[in-house]
C-alpha cells in the first residue's frame, strides 16, 4: 500500500504562501466582502494572463460564468443552445436554468471535443425543425484539450451565432499559441478546488469589451440601478467573487505556469512509462495546433485488455458519488445503468482504488444522461465509446514522478497474462 492516497487533482498553494498573505491583508483592511482590492487585482492578473484585449469578471463559480454568458447572449425560455455533449454538467445545466433547451453535439475522435461537421449539421437541422437559430454554441476544452476553434468559429460566423467557450478545465491551454477563452464572444474559467488553479471555489467570465464587461458586472451584482435606494428594473444575481477567495487566486496566479508545466510533465511520463503496454493509450495533442494544459491525464483501455477481477465489476452498488466529496448524494438503486464503462475499466478503477490511487471514468456524455433524455442530440458514437473505455489518472502538482511510476506499476500489475 502506498503511504498517502494519490488523488486525481488537488489544490496546491504557492511555496511562498502568498495566498495566505493576500487573505490576511483582506482581514487587516476589513475587505471581507464580495468585492475589493483582491477581486480587482485578481481580475487584472487574469486579464494580463489571457489577453490585453479582454476584460474579466471574477465570479463565485464557473457555473455562474456559463449562466451569465447565456443571459448576455440573450437566451430566453424556449430558445435552444448548442453544447458539446462530452462534458461536465455545468456546461449544460445553466441552459435549463433559463428555460432553454440544450442541443447536444458529439465529439471528434482526436480532440474528444465538438465535431465541427456535426455542429453544422445540427445548426441546419435546428433551423429546418424550428425555423430559428440556436442562440449560442458552447464548445468545451475537455480535460484541458483545445477544440478546433478555427472551424467552429467559421461555422458559427456563417450563421451569426455567438460562441461561449467553456474553458473551465482548459485554463492556460492554447490553440496555435493563443489562450483558450479568448476566441469566442465569452470565455468561461473555473477555479474550483480541483481545477488548474483554485480560489477554493470560483470562476470568471472573459468578456469581449467594456460594454459586455459592464453588463456582466451589473448582472453579477444584483442588477442595481443608480438611485439612493434599491431600484430594480431587471433580474440580477449574487455571483461576484468574494475578496477572500480572490486573495487565494492572486497567490495562485504566481504559480499557474508552474502548475501547467507540471501537468504536461506528468503526461509525458505516463506516455513514456505506458509505451508498449498493449491496448492502453495516453490521450495526447492531436497535432501542433493543440496545446492542452493536461489538467487531467486520460487513458483509454481497449475492450480486449483483460483486467484481474473484471468478472466481478459492478457487483456492488458504490457508496457515495465519484468526485462528490461534499454534499448529499442519492444512493443508487442498481449497480448498473444502460450506459457505463466497460467491466475492465471498472475493475482497473477498483484495483487502483485499493492501491490508494484515485482514478475515475471519463465524464458520461450529456446525451446519455437520464435528465437530458428528451433533449435533441446529434451523435456519431465517439463520446459514448470513449466513455466506455476511458479513465482519468492522477495529474495535479502533488503527483510526483515516483507516484506516476507507482501508478503505472499498478496498472501493469492489474493486467492478466
Ligand atoms: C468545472 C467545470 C465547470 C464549472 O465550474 P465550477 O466552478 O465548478 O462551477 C464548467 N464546465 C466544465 C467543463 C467544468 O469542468
Amino acid at each position: 500500500m502506498h503511504k498517502n492516497r494519490i488523488y486525481l487533482c488537488l489544490a496546491h498553494m504557492s511555496e511562498a504562501g502568498l495566498e495566505q498573505k493576500y487573505i490576511q491583508k483582506a482581514f487587516d483592511t476589513n475587505w471581507v466582502v464580495p468585492l475589493g482590492p483582491n477581486v480587482n487585482g485578481f481580475e487584472k492578473d487574469l486579464e494580463s494572463y489571457v489577453s490585453e484585449n479582454k476584460r474579466v469578471v471574477a465570479l463565485s463559480s464557473g457555473t455562474a460564468a456559463v449562466h451569465l454568458a447565456l443571459i448576455a447572449c440573450d437566451v430566453h425560455p424556449g430558445d435552444e443552445v448548442i453544447v458539446q455533449s462530452f462534458t461536465f454538467c455545468a456546461s449544460s445545466h445553466p441552459i435549463t436554468y433559463l428555460g432553454a433547451t440544450p442541443v447536444f453535439v458529439d465529439s471528434e475522435k482526436d480532440s474528444w471535443n465538438m465535431d465541427p461537421d456535426l455542429l453544422e449539421l445540427a445548426i441546419q437541422d435546428r433551423i429546418a425543425k424550428t425555423g430559428r437559430l440556436p442562440k449560442a454554441i458552447i464548445p468545451v476544452a475537455l480535460y484541458g484539450m483545445p477544440y478546433d476553434i478555427e472551424r467552429i468559429m467559421a461555422i458559427a460566423g456563417k450563421y451569426g451565432i455567438p460562441i461561449i467557450e467553456d474553458a473551465a478545465e482548459g485554463f492556460g491551454s492554447r490553440w496555435k499559441g493563443q489562450v483558450l477563452g479568448t476566441f469566442g464572444k465569452f470565455g468561461v474559467l473555473s477555479f474550483n478546488g480541483n481545477k488548474m488553479i483554485t480560489t477554493s471555489g470560483g470562476g470568471a467570465l472573459v468578456c469581449p469589451d467594456e460594454t459586455e464587461w459592464q453588463r456582466i458586472m451589473w448582472l453579477a451584482t444584483q442588477a442595481r440601478e443608480s438611485y439612493p435606494y434599491y431600484q430594480h428594473e431587471a433580474i440580477g444575481y449574487n455571483y461576484r467573487m468574494s475578496n477572500i477567495c480572490a486573495g487565494i487566486g492572486r497567490g495562485q496566479m504566481t504559480i499557474v505556469d508552474d502548475h501547467i508545466a507540471h501537468h504536461k510533465h506528468i503526461m509525458e511520463l505516463y506516455r513514456e512509462l505506458l509505451k508498449g503496454v498493449s491496448g492502453i493509450e495516453v490521450h495526447g495533442n492531436p497535432d501542433e495546433r493543440y496545446e492542452s494544459n493536461f489538467w487531467l491525464n486520460t487513458i483509454t483501455i481497449a475492450p480486449e485488455v483483460r483486467i484481474k477481477g473484471q468478472e466481478n465489476a459492478y457487483k456492488a452498488i458504490v457508496k457515495g458519488a465519484v468526485g462528490g466529496a461534499a454534499g448529499v448524494v442519492h444512493t443508487s438503486e442498481s449497480a448498473h445503468t444502460d450506459c457505463e464503462p466497460n467491466a475492465n475499466v471498472e475493475a482497473l478503477r477498483v484495483i487502483l482504488d485499493q492501491a490508494g490511487i484515485e482514478a475515475r471514468p471519463l465524464w458520461k456524455p450529456m446525451h446519455k444522461q437520464p435528465i437530458y433524455k428528451n433533449a435533441p442530440a446529434y451523435v456519431n458514437g465517439v463520446s459514448e465509446s470513449l466513455f466506455k473505455v476511458g479513465m482519468c489518472l492522477p495529474s495535479g502538482p502533488y503527483v510526483t514522478d515516483e507516484d506516476v511510476q507507482y501508478i503505472v506499476k499498478c496498472i501493469k500489475g492489474a493486467i492478466e497474462g
